[in-house]
């Protein structure tokens, strides 16, 4: 396929074409070096469309330096990295541009027809429009990740890169976040990688887990639960709010 990479701050799109059936991203020997360092040697990872893959693995085993190669903010590696289509990514901390009210947050460098509006869809689903006009640092932090969450959403990727997103939230608002992103997740289905380093949130999330270790997936699992799958699916009413 041809690939055409547009970096933004929060995005990195492909247009290309391909089968429909092709992987949203598809990696193939990835290998990265700090100086002498390693970090990552020879990845082979594909993610398929709707799929929703969760990375574990030890601080410091690499795992974000992965997940910024495939959002594209990173392109000094070798081997070679396929993603087919808009990819967002969120991080740990919201990184809220904080002079920028949270709508001017969802709608920045956003390319869309109505970006206001669609920007307000987004805060509703995540349940924060009636925040759009407040400044980020009067958020809490489980407000905030949302917003950085609807930022992400509002570009409608192809491919959601989740890099430790929950971890600095209390265990009451991760569980509301878990539940949000799992029907955000049914809704638009994006495929996902999800860096964690908590196991249950992989178990709950994720069709797939990997864990990453001396620089290559030491180990892949796949967990067959029976979670809600489409918005149809009797389960996914449980989930809304
Ligand atoms: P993880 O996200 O799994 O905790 P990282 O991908 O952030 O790990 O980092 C993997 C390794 O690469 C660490 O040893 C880290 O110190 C090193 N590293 C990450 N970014 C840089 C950088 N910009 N320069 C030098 N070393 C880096
Ligand atoms: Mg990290």
């Amino acid at each position: 396929a041809t690939r055409i990479l547009e970096l933004n701050d929060t995005r990195a799109e492909v247009v290309g074409t391909s089968a429909d059936q092709a992987p949203v991203a598809r990696i193939t020997g990835l290998g990265k070096t700090f100086g002498e360092r390693e970090v990552l040697t020879d990845i082979d990872l594909e993610i398929e469309r709707g799929e929703f893959v969760a990375l574990l693995g030890r601080s410091g085993s690499g795992k974000s330096t992965l997940l910024r190669a495939l959002a594209g903010l990173d392109g000094d590696h070798t081997g070679t990295l396929t993603v087919d289509g808009a990819v967002a990514v969120a991080f740990q901390e919201p990184r809220l541009v904080p002079w920028k009210r949270v709508l001017a947050n969802i709608t920045l460098g956003l390319r869309h027809p109505q970006p206001r509006r669609a920007a307000r869809v987004a805060l509703e689903e995540v349940g924060l429009v009636e925040r759009a006009d407040a400044w980020p640092l009067t958020l809490s932090g489980g407000e905030a990740q949302r917003a950085s969450l609807a930022r992400a959403l509002v570009r409608e990727p192809d491919l959601l890169l989740l890099d430790e997103p929950f971890s600095a939230l209390d265990a009451l608002t991760r569980i509301t976040i878990h539940n949000l992103v799992q029907q955000l997740w049914i809704r638009h289905r994006p495929g996902v990688l999800l860096v964690t380093h908590d196991v249950d949130e992989a178990l709950l999330l994720a069709d797939r887990t990997l864990v990453l270790g001396d620089g290559r997936i030491a180990h892949e699992t796949r967990i067959d639960l029976p979670r809600p799958r489409h918005r149809d699916h009797p389960g996914f009413l449980a989930l809304r709010r």
